[in-house]
């Protein structure tokens, strides 16, 4: 009788596992057989140590890295006995990036992100993409790193996810356009003078999925869009003519592809992370996953609207940044990350966010060529440096009328 062939556990590794995304994948590695099937090599996470010890110790990881240097104490005695290595900092973070991984989740929120993302794909991991500034602020450089590894980039943003399952990889010249859905958020029917008087709370209150105070701003004012309209053409090679956003509210058309007969195909399903990560996890195979399945007798309707750039300047401030290139995605992303802070703490009002930005582009241009590193930390300083000037001189003003 012959033996099954002994199945090789992939190793993965899960950067940002505390967060949201992160914590969907461990569910979806458990799902999809666990350790049997997976060998888990790092976890990470930066304040909440008690969860990062709890997941290392529940998919016998490799090693837990903390990204805050004063938490090492901390993780160190919550995983003694454990056999599992421990570290913290930054660098920690980069060194785990580089054991050889099959598949990285690139889950960790923000700039913080993209060193140890670029060091797993420099190092031939197929990546699964959640954070967003690796393509926006350093597309090119990304691609390339992407190259040298050899490993294969596998979007997560359920946008991009869906974009992936319906573009015809071989015949990308039959592509005409890419169309982006976007809930429109809370603020979706509100006029511009409403828009104006919203609040920090008003804003984080998101229709349909359920996520963190900043990516539920990001939303309202379609800055997440703005990023992802970015992505979409660093992912898909496409001209920024092609990408096309359409405001969606039920979120059940994850987004669509339009081809050159006039076909175009959409990907649809609840909106649940899980399903983007377990392709990303499974692919090119389709995993059998947990998700609600669709009803479509219950949802009745599907709506589409135009979005008003008007009302949401930032879709026309993504257009600029993709047709300018350069450091242009950085330059936005800075600057807009120091806006949407400035108007959680109330400083700003919520459609200054987007003039800050428009200044911040307006002055600082293309930034020059996203070469390394080093010039999209720059260019990312630059851009939070002169939209906190822009923004203490608005405090200022409003202080004095
Ligand atoms: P989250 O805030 O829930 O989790 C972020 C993770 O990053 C946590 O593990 C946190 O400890 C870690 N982290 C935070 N700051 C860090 C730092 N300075 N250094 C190292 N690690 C740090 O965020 P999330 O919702 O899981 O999103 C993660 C990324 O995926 C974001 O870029 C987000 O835009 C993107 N994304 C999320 C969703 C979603 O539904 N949650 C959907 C699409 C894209
Ligand atoms: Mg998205």
């Amino acid at each position: 009788m012959t033996q099954p062939a002994e199945i090789t556990p992939r190793r993965v590794s899960i950067f940002g596992s505390t967060g949201s995304i992160g914590r969907n994948t461990l569910n979806v590695i458990s799902h999809l057989g666990g350790r049997e099937a997976f060998q888990v090599l790092a976890v990470t996470g930066k304040g909440n140590t008690d969860l990062l010890a709890r997941q290392a110790m529940e998919c016998g990881a490799q090693i837990a890295v903390t990204a805050d240097e004063t938490r090492y104490g901390d993780l160190k005695q919550a995983l003694s006995g454990s056999g599992i290595e421990v570290a913290a900092g930054k660098a920690a973070l980069i060194e785990a990036a580089e054991r050889d991984t099959d598949w990285f989740m690139a889950g960790i929120v923000g700039m913080a992100g993209l060193a140890p993302t670029l060091a797993a794909a420099r190092c031939g991991a197929d990546i699964a993409l959640a954070n967003k500034e690796c393509l926006v602020s350093a597309g090119e450089l990304f691609h390339r790193e992407i190259a040298h590894g050899g490993g294969r980039l596998l979007p997560v943003d359920s946008e991009h996810n869906a974009i992936h399952q319906i573009f015809d990889r071989s015949q990308p010249h039959s592509i005409e356009r890419i169309i982006l859905t976007a809930s429109g958020g809370p603020f979706r029917s509100l006029d511009l003078a409403e828009m104006a008087a919203v609040s920090p709370d008003m804003a984080a209150a998101h229709p349909n999925w359920s996520m963190g105070i900043k990516i539920s701003i990001d939303s309202a004012s379609m800055f997440n869009k703005a990023l992802e309209m970015i992505e979409a053409m660093h992912l898909f090679d496409m001209r920024p003519d092609q990408i096309e956003v359409i405001i969606h509210p039920q979120s059940v058309v994850h987004s669509m592809v339009g081809y050159s007969d006039g076909s175009v195909l959409a990907q649809l399903g609840t909106p649940d992370m899980r399903t983007a990560i377990g392709y990303s996890l499974a692919f090119p195979d389709r995993p059998s996953l947990p998700v609600e399945r669709l009803d479509f007798a219950r949802l009745a309707q599907l709506d589409f609207e135009t979005p008003d750039e008007d009302r949401f300047p930032s879709l026309g401030l993504a257009r600029r940044a993709m047709e300018a290139g350069g450091l242009s995605g950085a330059i936005l992303n800075g600057a807009k990350e120091v806006a949407l802070e400035a108007f959680i703490e109330r400083h700003i009002g919520f459609l200054e966010m987007a003039d800050i930005v428009a200044s911040v582009m307006d002055r600082l241009g293309t930034g020059g060529a996203a070469v390394s590193i080093e010039a999209v930390y720059e260019a990312d300083n630059a851009a939070r440096l002169l939209a906190r000037e822009l923004v203490a001189a608005r405090s200022a003003k409003s202080l004095v009328n």
